[in-house]
């Protein structure tokens, strides 16, 4: 292509994102009030204004009140001229959300599953999105993409090499599920790493901070983001700190190392170490919750023990990354109460993420509909 009519291109691009930036944070807005604050020329921004509203991203409200001379014409940012699938896939569950381009989620299901055979989720999926395409009543068509996020290493054609707690090796999920969500692009992410993006999105300068998301669930997973970016590694697979090794000739983990920080922090560490002392009881976090409430003695100690080791993988990552912000997520988030962690470890600060799917679903929603909205620099493969 010509170079000036790429230059034309990125310029209009930026003037665009000028003008949607604004539109997505505020209630509503004159063209006027758009000229005056992004600087740019009448012409251009009805032009823009014109296209945005073909394409229904934004809406016309009409004559708004006028503090004298020509009432203006109100426009709206549309949240749902689209919609984004979005899907936790876990060791016993499964969270079905779409959400529009504000990541409100319109449809959210969590689907317990006792089976990780791809043909049987796929049904499953099938089914929920079925329901959510009848219940919303929306074209198919306007769902730009499905975001699947998976405990799994990922490379970066979004292929899943080793989900070693799901048991699925060397899959395409966009090949799997292709059927399901009729020609709709299929996005894999590696579960941390979507936490991580959707951690960094709750922040206030997302593109001048350092996080570590932990998704700490059946296994322990982390998202790096370095300067407002996803820190992938060469390979794709950079941000494995749960097979950092933090007992040396600790534990058999499936990774082939011994005494992995996962086999020692993660939730099914706490099954094991409940187990190991002799106490049987039903897999869960209600199930866990209500031994910790009633002080069985047995849950208490187990605990005091996975949060020490939990310490020491923070203070690993800390001292390794030494990022603004390590965000815990995922199943352990729910033994908050009782988890001794610190605040500050080594002047990162500690935050607990406050919903189990929020995270991992809105960072690829955040990524998609930025994407979508802005062909802005999130436009890569996770
Ligand atoms: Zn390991």
């Amino acid at each position: 292509m010509n170079q000036s009519i790429v230059n034309q291109q990125s310029i209009k691009q930026f003037n665009t994102n000028k003008i949607l930036k604004l539109l997505t944070s505020t209630e509503m807005i004159s063209r006027a009030q758009l000229a005056k604050e992004t600087g740019l020329n009448k012409a251009t921004v009805s032009k823009i204004t014109d296209e945005l509203l073909n394409e229904n991203l934004i809406v016309d409200l009409g004559y708004g009140m006028s503090s004298g001379g020509r009432k203006p014409k109100l426009l709206k940012f549309n949240p749902d001229a689209k919609y984004i699938a979005g899907i936790k896939i876990g060791g016993s569950d499964i969270y079905f959300t779409v959400m529009n381009l504000m990541l409100e989620d319109v449809f959210t299901q969590r689907i317990e599953i006792d089976n990780n055979d791809t043909v049987i989720i796929a049904e499953l999926l099938k089914e929920s999105f079925d329901r959510a395409i009848g219940t919303l009543n929306i074209d198919i068509k306007d769902i730009i993409e499905v975001a699947v996020a998976v405990p799994a290493t990922v490379d970066i054609k979004g292929m899943i090499i080793h989900a070693p707690n799901i048991g699925w090796k060397n899959i395409d999920l966009s090949e799997e599920f292709k059927d399901v969500f009729k020609g709709i692009p299929i996005k894999t992410f590696n579960e941390a790493n979507a936490g991580a993006l959707g951690a960094l999105h709750h922040v206030e300068s997302p593109e001048h901070t350092n996080l570590v998301y932990v998704s700490a669930g059946i296994g322990i997973g982390t998202g790096i983001i370095i300067s407002g970016n996803l820190y992938r590694g060469k390979m794709g697979l950079a941000g494995e700190f749960g097979h950092n090794v933090i007992v040396e000739n600790g534990r058999q983990c499936h990774c082939g190392r011994k005494g992995c920080w996962e086999t020692y922090a993660s939730e099914q560490a706490f099954y094991d170490s409940l187990e190991r002392k002799g106490l049987k009881m039903e897999k869960g976090i209600d199930n866990v919750l209500k031994e910790l409430e009633n002080n069985n003695p047995v849950a208490l100690e187990a605990m005091k023990e996975l949060s020490s080791h939990m310490n020491t993988g923070l203070e690993n990552v800390a001292r390794a990354m030494s990022p603004d912000y390590i965000i815990i997520g995922n199943k352990m988030r729910h033994f908050k109460g009782y988890l001794d962690i610190d605040d500050e470890i080594q002047g990162s600060k500690v935050l607990f993420v406050d919903k189990e799917s929020h995270t991992t679903i809105e960072g690829m929603g955040f990524v998609i509909a930025r994407k979508y909205l802005y062909r802005d620099r999130y436009d890569i493969n996770i």
